[in-house]
């Protein structure tokens, strides 16, 4: 893969993704969108190529490449109508092993993980009674001599059938301090599926293969942790302003992709004798989306740059993510209302890929989450929970 970035552009690994959507077609989307299929060969594919451990670094056998490679890397997925989230977990979580992680650790998974031999994709945080509230979470983690024994539940942890590993956040104490009550284990999941590690897949309004996973006197090595016991919750937070501006470069790639494709069906579209893009209320929206995509995307690039040379970035990786996905939620609808009734129909695709960037003001934080990240920590208002 060649490393060439122009202002932080990477024209080479654009083209290169581009070349690989190309053969995985909007119907292969479709197709398995029906189905509620995982798209395993088009994973494989970028797995391959070495897109997907673009974040390992070289000694481990991947391409040791910035943030900012792997945000355009996803931008792109979405750009062509694909969805990156079958596989965009292992660049998200990657910052958690590879600050954290112990050298054993790293060792032990890192090369099969850029080989493509075993998948970290599944990240287990949320649990029924506890989303947008971390620090309640449930789950247990009791140390037995160099043992960790864990009982509890995860929701909504997605792509966990097809991972073989799973970072997974869990309580390890009781004290007053809550934030120090958390731990990170990176679990390989395999010898323990249908004994004690039940997996349930969730039937969902798209196609995200998101599971309830069930631990039952799940017993793992002490090696499993990650970094020490009791600072689970400060590594989710740090891993959190990546995972933001990469789903943030995701809603970017909806959202050019609901722009492209709105202009081309106004520009072809005729009723009344002539093509439906010549009307102002169906030209304006559509240019309104795109400014609001294009302002977006700078703010994704400002956190990309600030996160790739190790700044503080919360405030700029929130309101990346803020933005974008506002940004793609309009493209969305204005793609609906240029579709007119033909966007309901699965054969143009829009109806699929509207349900899909629907996700972004809801997970992996919600939009209300960032307005009280930014009132409380950016603005210095009270705080409200
Ligand atoms: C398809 C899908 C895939 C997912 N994948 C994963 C995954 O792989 N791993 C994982 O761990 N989780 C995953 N999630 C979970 C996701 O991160 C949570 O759904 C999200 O954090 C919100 O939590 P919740 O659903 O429990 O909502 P809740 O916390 O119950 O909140 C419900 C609503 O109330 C609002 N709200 C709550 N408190 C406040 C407040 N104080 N002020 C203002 N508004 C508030 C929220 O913003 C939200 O809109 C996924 C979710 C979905 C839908």
């Amino acid at each position: 893969m060649n490393n060439n970035s122009t202002n932080g552009e990477w024209l080479d690994i654009k083209r290169g993704i581009e070349t690989i959507c190309k053969k995985f077609p909007e119907s292969y989307w479709k197709t398995l969108d029906q189905k509620r299929a995982y798209p395993t060969n088009f994973v494989n594919t970028l797995t391959k190529s070495g897109y997907l451990s673009i974040l390992i670094p070289e000694q481990y056998g991947g391409a040791g490449l910035p943030l900012r490679a792997a945000s355009v890397i996803l931008e792109e997925i979405h750009r062509c109508g694909a969805n990156g989230a079958a596989c965009h977990a292992q660049m998200y979580i990657m910052g958690s092993l590879l600050k954290h992680g112990s050298e054993k650790l790293k060792q032990k998974y890192l090369p099969d993980i850029a080989s493509g031999k075993i998948r970290l994709q599944a990240f287990g945080v949320t649990e029924p009674s506890s989303g947008s509230d971390t620090l309640s979470i449930k789950t247990r983690a009791k140390k037995l001599g160099n043992k960790f024994l864990i009982n509890g539940q995860k929701v909504w942890t997605s792509r966990a059938e097809h991972s073989d590993l799973i970072l997974l956040l869990t309580k390890t104490s009781d004290s007053e301090e809550q934030q120090k009550n958390l731990s990170l284990f990176l679990i390989d999941m395999r010898p323990h599926l249908n004994k004690s590690i039940i997996i349930k897949p969730i039937r969902t309004m798209i196609n995200h293969s998101s599971t309830e996973i069930f631990f039952d006197n799940l017993e793992v090595d002490e090696d499993c942790l990650v970094g020490s016991l009791g600072s689970g919750f400060k590594y989710i937070l740090d891993g959190m302003n990546a995972e933001r501006i990469l789903i943030a470069s995701e809603c970017i790639g909806d959202a050019k992709y609901f722009i492209e494709k709105s202009k081309s069906y106004a520009n072809d579209r005729k009723v009344f004798g002539r093509p439906i893009g010549r009307n102002q209320s169906i030209q304006f929206p559509i240019a309104n989306a795109y400014a609001n995509t294009r302002a977006a995307e700078l703010m994704v690039k400002e956190a990309c740059s600030l996160f790739d040379s190790n700044k503080k970035c919360g405030e700029e990786s929130n309101l990346a993510k803020l933005l974008s996905a506002d940004a793609s939620w309009q493209a969305a609808d204005v793609a609906m209302q240029t579709f007119g009734g033909f966007a309901f129909s699965e054969e143009y695709n829009i109806e699929r890929k509207f349900r899909e960037t629907r996700l972004y003001r809801i997970a992996p934080v919600s939009t209300n989450m960032i307005l009280a990240f930014i009132s409380h920590k950016v603005l210095g208002m009270p705080r409200s929970y």
